[in-house]
């Protein structure tokens, strides 16, 4: 079944780029920005709906091991590091993306959407609400769908673009200066 497939992935040497006792880290199979990682559990939790208070060291865990990748490999890049909110893959698992969002990969309003709105649970927030709330703010199934198709804007400038080919060539111009 394809939401299994990270199952496989986090043993497929070509993708690892970090493991540890907790963890995989690897790149995204199909990366929707230059450069896209995942750091994906070993213990066997579906994913960010099923995280409680006693997994607040695991995160943790996930975001320092990210960030130091990141900072070790990429000094000029900037990264968001994120858990979507109703995941299409099985096993919990951090999105590592660098915010240039330009990826051949990337082709719908939902894949876009899906990165730049609330959609993109950002880490640091949701260990906070673990540690304050005693649980994590998951937005409701329509709230989601609203963000997901949400009219496309630009997370640079916020211009708003009629569709994805327009919105891709806009992004380059932003992006162009930049690397
Ligand atoms: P999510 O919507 O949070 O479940 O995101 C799943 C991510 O896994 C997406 O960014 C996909 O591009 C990526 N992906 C899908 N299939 C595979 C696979 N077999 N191996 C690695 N990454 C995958
Ligand atoms: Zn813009």
């Amino acid at each position: 079944m394809w939401t299994l497939g990270l199952l496989k992935t986090i043993k497929d040497p070509k993708y690892i780029v970090y493991s540890d006792t907790k963890i995989v880290m690897i790149r995204d199979m199909y990366p929707k920005a230059k450069f896209h990682f995942l750091v994906v559990s070993k213990e066997e939790i579906v994913g960010i709906g099923n995280v409680s208070m006693k997994h607040i060291s695991l995160l943790e865990h996930m975001q320092q091991k990210a960030t130091a990748y990141v900072e070790k490999n990429f000094s000029n890049v900037n990264f968001k590091y994120g858990y979507h909110a109703k995941p299409s893959m099985h096993r919990l698992h951090l999105h590592v993306i660098s915010d240039d969002m330009e990826s051949e990969f990337l082709k719908t309003k939902k894949h876009w959407n899906s990165f730049t709105t609330g959609f993109l649970l950002n880490s640091s927030d949701v260990i906070q609400q673990l540690k304050t709330l005693g649980k994590i703010k998951i937005p409701s199934s329509t709230e989601c769908e609203k963000m997901l198709s949400k009219d496309l804007t630009c997370h640079q400038c916020n211009t708003t673009l009629s569709n994805m080919p327009k919105l891709k060539q806009h992004i380059r111009t932003h992006n162009y200066t930049r690397y």
